[in-house]
């Protein structure tokens, strides 16, 4: 039964996320990972979590989602007929509610921009329908949760569907909102046009009337961060950095108009996946007390498997997206430079087509201590985590970065800047290395300390014992959550 009836005695609140991304069923990035493990933490705390996603082509089958009803909405032009499947989310017991809709039956999760994507063109559009699905799905399955958890920009609208909701139906009184911005760089802009194409109550809330005569473009992360009754950002240090100009994203009016119900919490990651001692994807498997051998045979499988140099030569690496943002523009110009060390470099990412072009370029210029790798491989970034001695994350912004956690879990340093999430979780010279201005001057000084570090074994195994004993688990970021809910939930 998907209504598990729940008392009030009981005190298990019912929770809807809402969201793009859900690791392991479809993953671009770290939003995916925490849709994914905090579901798992809250259920320790008495919270009975619900997912709701986007039925995407590219989802795996063999999930065997079950269909369970089918709906539709009716729009000013169009009627979007979409079913609902149940599946759930591997190895618990947590379900996962999923929207299939012509828009979302894509290999793609984010579409690129397009003008001959026929009726439904770009995101803002898709995620919209989206948002009206879900919350559709939540009237047609009569889930009445206790609270709504929604996540970035795709699924900002919800607040207001629900209050929408709220004007024809006693179940949608008052349900509480909360939205977590994972990165205010992506809003979801589209022209005002949306409001009609998706039947958008435009009386509802002030987010949407301001639009109006804002600019001409609607928003959605806009009308999230002022319709939503509580707003989080995933680290504390980011949560006070974008009521700024400099990281604001040019919302940061609006957010400090919210800065009484806008809160941040450090993201956790998923001990039991990111765990060295049981990664059945890494070479050789190790833990805090037998790190130094193990995490020698990781580099050299490494080494072989990438046809770098077979030798013990300190291996920065790269997991991530390849764009501005996490700093390949200060280190484009470092390169050349950097590989004139008895060093290597690995990189996996995909990214903006410049970036990656220069990385092609060095992968031929230095077959034995360079490689980028430019696809996205999950199993290959579990090998590099063990397989590298520092873990490069010089972000211009990070809101939270996972990467950095995960490097640390498997004994790897990172060498970071002074922002966010990456603030909040490396400590310099005890779990890593930290500098603070963003340019290439002041990386390429850390980076000399990292050298210095890798020289010094007693330093080293000091900072890399530090770094793998930390508690990253989403078990201490779960009790925030749920002490937010709690207010939230009267
Ligand atoms: P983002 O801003 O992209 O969300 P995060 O550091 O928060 O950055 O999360 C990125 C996640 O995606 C990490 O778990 C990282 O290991 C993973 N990742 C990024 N790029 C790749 C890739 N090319 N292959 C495999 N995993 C990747």
């Amino acid at each position: 039964m998907l209504n598990k009836k729940i008392t009030p005695q009981s005190g298990i609140k019912k929770i809807i996320f809402i969201g793009a991304e859900l690791n392991p069923l479809v993953k671009v990035g770290g939003l995916a990972d925490v849709m994914g493990a905090l579901p798992k933490a809250l259920l320790k705390l008495d919270i009975e979590p619900l997912l709701i996603l986007p039925f995407y082509g590219a989802i795996n089958k063999q999930l065997y989602p079950s269909k369970l009803v089918k709906a539709n909405l009716k729009f000013p032009h169009t009627k979007v007929i979409f079913s609902v499947y149940q599946t759930l989310l591997p190895k618990t017991k947590i379900k996962i509610l999923l929207i299939k809709n012509k828009f979302f039956d894509t290999q793609e999760v984010y579409l690129p921009a397009s003008p001959n994507r026929g009726e439904l063109k770009n995101d803002a559009e898709r995620f919209a329908v989206f948002a009206k699905c879900a919350v559709e799905a939540i009237k047609v399955l009569n889930l009445k949760p206790d609270l709504v958890h929604c996540h970035d920009w795709h699924t900002a609208l919800v607040p207001t569907i629900l209050d929408e909701y709220s004007l024809a139906d006693k179940n949608f009184a008052n349900i509480p909102t909360l939205l977590t911005i994972h990165n205010l760089a992506s809003q979801g802009l589209s022209s005002l046009e949306l409001v009609y194409q998706v039947a958008l109550n435009k009386k509802l809330t002030p987010a949407l009337m301001e639009d109006y005569y804002d600019d001409d473009k609607l928003d959605q992360l806009k009308i999230g961060i002022l319709s939503a009754d509580m707003i989080n950002t995933v680290s504390p240090t980011y949560a006070q950095e974008i009521l700024t100009k400099a990281y604001g994203a040019g919302l940061e009016k609006y957010l400090q108009r919210r800065k009484k119900n806008l809160k941040g919490i450090l993201n956790g990651i998923d001990v039991d996946f990111f765990n060295p001692h049981t990664d059945k994807l890494i070479y050789k498997k190790y833990n805090i007390n037998n790190y130094q051998a193990a995490k020698l045979f990781n580099k050299q499988a490494l080494q072989k498997e990438l046809k770098l140099a077979e030798k013990n030569v300190p291996i920065f690496a790269i997991i991530s997206r390849l764009v501005s943002q996490k700093g390949l523009d200060i280190l484009s110009p470092l390169w050349e430079k950097f590989l004139s060390y008895d060093l290597q470099i690995v990189i996996l990412g995909t990214g903006d087509k410049k970036y990656e072009a220069e990385l092609a370029i060095l992968n031929k210029k230095y077959p034995k201590k360079f490689r980028a790798i430019l696809k996205f491989d999950a199993t290959l970034a579990q090998k590099i985590y063990a397989g590298a001695d520092f873990f490069l994350m010089p972000s211009h912004f990070e809101p939270c970065g996972l990467g950095q956690m995960i490097a640390m879990r498997y004994g790897t340093l990172p060498l970071v800047r002074e922002t966010g999430g990456l603030k909040d979780s490396v400590r310099h010279k005890k779990t890593g290395l930290v500098f603070t201005k963003y340019d290439s001057k002041d990386l390429e000084q850390t980076w000399q300390q990292a050298l210095k570090i890798f020289a010094d074994k007693k330093v080293l195994a000091k900072m890399i014992k530090a770094a793998m004993s930390q508690d990253f688990s989403w078990d201490k970021s779960a009790l925030e959550y749920v002490k937010i809910y709690k207010k939230l939930i009267k």
